[in-house]
C-alpha cells in the first residue's frame, strides 16, 4: 500500500517512502519562552506519523531542529539581564519537560543551529556566487528576491503584492522583499566569524542548512505550522532550490493548521490557561491528545474548556472499550474478521495523508462492534486476544494514549461506609451527574422505582452507564 502525503507546493497528493526510507523534518521552537499548546501540536502530530511508520517497517529519519539563536532570545536575555546561553538552557529544558508532560517521543536528532554555523556560511557563500544573494558594506547578507523567478510558489503569492518581509535594515536592500541570510552583530550580542565580518545566521537560513545537512537525499516530508509557510518555508525553499538546483530539497511540504480561540488565533499573551503544564493538569494529556488526533492535521482546531471536556469523555470511551475487550471472554469468529477491518481501515486512513480522525473511527468502530458480542455473548469462553493486541498496537502503540485494562469509573461516596477505596475513584463526573446517582440512591432506598429508572436514563443519555455492586452503585463512561 503506497504512502500518500498532500503537498502543499504541488496540492496533490505526492508518494513517499518507496524505498522503504522515510526522511521527516520539522521546524522546531524557538527557545526564548515556555511553549505554548498550540506550539505541542507539531511535535505530537508528527512523533505519532514516525510511530506508525516505525510499525510499519519504515526506516525513519525524525529531524526537529531547535533554534537557539534569535532577535527574540537575544532580547529575552537582555530584558533579564543574564547570558543568551541561559535563556537558551531553560527553555530548552522547558520544551523537553512540556512533551515528557504529554508523552511526546524525541525525534531521532535534536539539531541546533548553533552547531552549523560552517554549513550554512558555505551555503550562504554558494548563493552568492550563483547570483541569489549580495552583501552590501554593512556586513550583512541578503536573498536576493528578483534573482528567483519562483519566489512565492510555495506561498501562492506574486512577489509584486507581498508585503514587506522583514523591517528594520531596509536601508542596504535592493528591494523590501529580500529578507536575512546573515546579520552583522552589534558590539556586546552573540556572533560568529564569517567572510563578511562577525554576525550570526538568519532563521530561514538556518533550516535549510540543517535539513541538506541531515537529509542529503532531501527531506521526503517537511512539516511545520501553516504560520511558517511563508516567509519561513518560501524562503527555505528559495535559498535551497537556488543553491542546489539538481538536488530535490523537499518531496512534500505538510503544515499543521493553527489552535484557534472564538478570537482568532492564539497567541503567547493569552497567559497561562493555555500553557501546556496547565492545559494538562486542567485537562489531562490523553484528551489533548484526543483534541490534537481527532481532527485532520492540516486543518485548525479549535480551543475552549467545552470542546476539552468531550475530547476527554471520547477517551474515557474508547479506554474503557478497550477495558471491556481487555476483559471479555466472548466467544465468536467475529475477533477474526473485526481485526481484518480494523486494521485495514487504520493502514488506509493513516497512508491517505495521515487521517488521524478516521484511524480512530475505525477504532472506535470495531470497539463498538466487540461490545454488542460482549453483551450477546456473555458467557462464552474465547478471549478477543487478537482485537486486544491490534488495540495496544494502534491506540497505544501508534496513536500514543494511555490504557488501562481496569474501566475508569467514579464510585460515588457513601456516608459512614468504607468503599473501595480512594484509588478507584478514577473519574470526576462532575456535580450535576454526583447529585443525580445520590438522587437514585436514595429513590432506591425508598424503593421509588420509577424515579431510580429515570433517572438511570438520564445518566445513560449524558453518557454513563450504573452498576449497582453489593457495596453499592459504580458509575461507568459508555
Ligand atoms: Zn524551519
Amino acid at each position: 500500500m503506497s504512502l500518500l502525503v498532500r503537498d502543499v507546493l504541488s496540492g496533490r497528493l505526492v508518494e513517499v517512502g518507496q524505498d522503504g526510507k522515510v526522511g521527516l523534518y520539522v521546524c522546531g521552537p524557538t527557545v526564548y519562552n515556555h511553549i505554548h499548546i498550540g506550539n505541542a501540536r507539531g511535535p505530537l502530530f508528527w512523533d505519532v506519523v514516525a510511530r506508525y511508520l516505525r510499525s510499519q517497517g519504515y526506516q525513519v529519519t525524525f529531524i526537529q531542529n531547535i533554534t537557539d539563536i534569535d532577535d527574540k532570545i537575544i532580547n529575552r536575555a537582555n530584558e533579564e539581564g543574564v547570558s543568551w546561553e541561559q535563556i537558551v538552557r531553560r527553555y530548552t529544558y522547558s520544551f523537553h519537560e512540556r512533551l515528557k508532560m504529554l508523552r511526546v517521543g524525541f525525534p531521532d536528532v535534536e539539531p541546533r543551529a548553533t552547531q552549523h554555523i560552517p554549513e550554512m556560511i558555505s551555503l550562504i557563500q554558494e548563493l552568492i556566487e550563483k547570483g541569489y544573494a549580495y552583501s552590501p558594506d554593512n556586513g550583512d547578507v541578503y536573498y536576493d528576491v528578483a534573482s528567483y523567478p519562483r519566489y512565492g510558489q510555495l506561498s501562492k503569492q506574486r512577489p509584486d503584492e507581498m508585503r514587506e518581509t522583514e523591517r528594520g535594515v531596509t536601508g542596504y536592500k535592493k528591494s523590501p522583499l529580500d529578507f536575512t541570510l546573515w546579520k552583522a552583530s552589534k558590539p556586546g550580542e552573540p556572533s560568529w566569524e564569517s567572510p563578511w565580518g562577525p554576525g550570526r545566521p538568519g532563521w530561514h537560513i538556518e533550516c535549510s542548512a540543517m535539513v541538506e545537512k541531515h537529509l542529503p537525499d532531501g527531506a521526503d516530508i517537511h512539516g511545520g505550522g501553516t504560520d511558517l509557510r511563508f516567509p519561513h518555508h518560501e524562503n527555505e525553499l528559495a535559498q535551497s532550490a537556488g543553491a542546489h538546483p539538481d538536488r530535490t530539497f523537499v518531496r512534500a511540504w505538510a503544515h499543521h493548521g493553527m489552535i484557534t480561540l472564538a478570537s482568532g488565533k492564539m497567541a503567547k499573551s493569552l497567559g497561562n490557561i493555555l500553557d501546556v503544564k496547565r492545559a494538562v493538569e486542567l485537562h489531562g494529556r490523553n484528551a489533548l491528545r484526543m483534541w490534537f488526533l481527532q481532527g485532520h492535521y492540516s486543518q485548525p482546531i479549535a480551543y475552549s474548556e467545552e470542546i476539552l471536556e468531550e475530547k476527554k469523555r471520547s477517551y474515557e470511551r474508547l479506554q474503557n472499550l478497550y477495558a471491556r475487550i481487555a476483559g471479555s471472554t466472548s466467544s465468536s469468529d467475529l475477533d477474526g474478521s473485526l481485526l481484518v477491518e480494523l486494521r485495514e481501515r487504520f493502514d488506509a486512513a493513516m497512508r491517505d495523508d495521515f487521517n488521524t480522525p478516521e484511524a480512530i473511527a475505525a477504532l472506535f468502530e470495531a470497539a463498538r462492534r466487540a461490545g454488542q458480542e460482549i453483551s450477546t455473548h456473555p458467557n462464552s469462553m474465547r478471549e478477543f486476544a487478537g482485537l486486544k493486541k491490534a488495540f495496544e498496537e494502534l491506540l497505544g502503540g501508534v496513536l500514543g494514549f494511555e490504557l488501562s485494562e481496569d474501566q475508569m469509573v467514579y464510585v460515588p461516596s457513601i456516608p459512614g461506609e468504607e468503599r473501595f477505596g480512594e484509588t478507584t475513584v478514577m473519574l470526576d463526573p462532575g456535580p450535576e451527574v454526583k447529585e443525580k446517582v445520590d438522587r437514585r440512591e436514595q429513590a432506591r432506598q425508598q424503593k421509588d422505582w420509577t424515579t431510580a429508572d429515570q433517572l438511570r436514563d438520564e445518566l445513560r443519555a449524558e453518557g454513563w452507564s450504573i452498576e449497582d455492586t453489593p457495596e453499592g452503585p459504580v458509575l461507568i463512561r459508555r
